[in-house]
């Protein structure tokens, strides 16, 4: 049977692979969800430790795709797409950080980026389709599709961004590329870039004359292969005879939500943890029992400025709607920019590691989660440090050596088209680029 993909909002919704990569978004504005969570079989996990990278990616992508993408086609995107290391560096006995920045982009993105890219490139070169990926970024999510799309056949990309609001280095990475790759810096906030792209989405004249797609975490192929570095690092620690659990620093919660979803494939975790600044949404509902969006805080971690995170509404349905549910899966803590700033400085001083602002949070909620609970915990690192070194050069006061790669972006001219948040502004842009 080929996998179905639902919505949040309507379980009667179906659609197949191909279909919710090309939408993206389900009409009714939920989000997509396989309509079964598959079982990977205990060989699987016998082997785990011997596998590489592409080819755990092969193995727990298979289930969902299989019938739908010939197997060899599979495994091509697969080693295409997660061609770069995740390192797992130990810094103590307990702590472990998973550096999931050395990809093209220096962010963890690349992995859902990549894939995604190459599955739609597949999909639109076997039936002569074009695509319009239509894209809102706090930062680092605008820089990998960029570079996962670009001089992708068929496939025209437009990134939203707020103006004044990302890194240079991020402006630069999704500005400079040209080609099929176009950037607008709007004027207001990621949750205004975010509002523009999902009502584009439900103006379903434009979105079949484009072809819109989205490349954000909403889209179950930038979620679904994020799934593979929580199995790759668990079979690295698990030997020690101690659970293991993942702290993840969260956004829009699309990671936190692949590492839900590989405990739900079989992946014995004992426990998650979500590590938010202080756009504390979600350990504000952990609290409490209440959702409630805010509008988004900027910080100096600004990937994860988040105001009403998209995957919330996943992690719900997977959770039943339950509370007390979530809450047994989930632990979340969040942080203010002096905190986060401390915890830069300490990890320097303790370790002589150098963590950017996400993984520094991602690791003081481990730490304050390990004060009661004994177990192997590893910490993602989703941002090499250069992405802000103004910060954390001034934090540890080193300077931080900056990869070939980015010194070349470094030395273009940032391309981008200025915009108002008014849809109307908007449109009358996009129509234009796209002609
Ligand atoms: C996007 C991003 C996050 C947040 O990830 P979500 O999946 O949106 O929760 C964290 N850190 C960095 C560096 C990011 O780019």
């Amino acid at each position: 049977m080929t996998m179905k993909f639902y919505s949040t909002n309507n379980n009667k919704y179906t659609v197949g692979l191909k279909e919710a990569v090309r939408l993206g978004l389900p009409e009714d504005e939920g989000l997509f969800m396989p309509e079964e969570i598959p079982q990977l079989p205990d060989s699987f996990f016998t082997d785990l430790g011997k596998l590489s990278l592409a080819e755990i990616g092969y193995e727990i992508l298979w289930p969902y795709v299989h019938r739908e993408v010939p197997d060899d086609v599979l495994k091509s995107i697969c080693t295409d797409a997660f061609s770069f290391p995740a390192p797992l560096v130990k810094l103590n006995n307990n702590i472990y950080s998973l550096e999931l920045y050395h990809g093209p982009t220096f962010a963890f993105k690349d992995f859902g980026a990549r894939f995604m890219a190459r599955l739609l490139g597949h999909f639109n070169t076997s039936n002569k389709n074009i695509n319009t990926i239509l894209v809102a970024t706090s930062g680092d999510t605008g820089s990998a599709v960029a570079a996962g799309f670009y001089q992708v056949e068929n496939v025209e990309v437009i990134i939203l961004y707020p103006q004044g609001k990302v890194s240079v280095l991020q402006e630069k990475q999704m500005t400079t590329l040209g080609g099929n790759v176009q950037a607008i810096a709007i004027d207001g906030n990621f949750d205004d870039c975010q509002q523009l792209v999902k009502t584009a989405f439900m103006d379903k004249k434009l979105s079949e004359k484009f072809g819109l797609t989205s490349a954000n975490s909403i889209n179950v192929a930038r979620l679904l292969p994020q799934m593979l570095y929580y199995f790759y690092a668990y079979a690295q620690v698990s030997s020690k005879n101690k659970p293991v659990v993942f702290s993840v620093p969260s956004g829009n919660y699309g990671n936190l939500t692949a590492g839900v979803l590989a405990k739900k494939m079989g992946l014995p975790l004992k426990h998650l943890i979500t590590a938010a600044n202080a756009n504390d949404i979600v350990p504000h509902y952990l609290s409490t029992g209440n959702f409630e969006p805010k509008p988004s805080i900027a910080t100096i971690s600004n990937a994860m400025d988040v105001g009403n995170p998209s995957n919330f509404a996943r992690l719900r349905t997977i959770f039943n709607n339950s509370l007390d549910e979530f809450r047994s899966e989930i632990s979340g803590y969040s942080y203010s920019d002096e905190q986060t700033r401390g915890t830069i400085k300490q990890l320097y001083d303790e370790f002589g590691y150098v963590a950017d602002p996400h993984g520094a949070i991602g690791y003081r909620a481990l730490t304050e989660y390990l004060v009661d609970n004994d177990a192997i915990g590893v910490f993602l690192e989703t941002a090499h440090p250069i992405k802000f070194n103004r910060e954390v050069e001034a934090i540890i006061g080193l300077k931080i050596a900056i990869p070939d790669s980015l010194a070349t972006v470094l030395d273009t001219k940032i391309k981008s088209h200025p915009c108002s948040s008014d849809y109307k502004d908007f449109i009358d842009l996009l129509e234009k680029l796209l002609s």
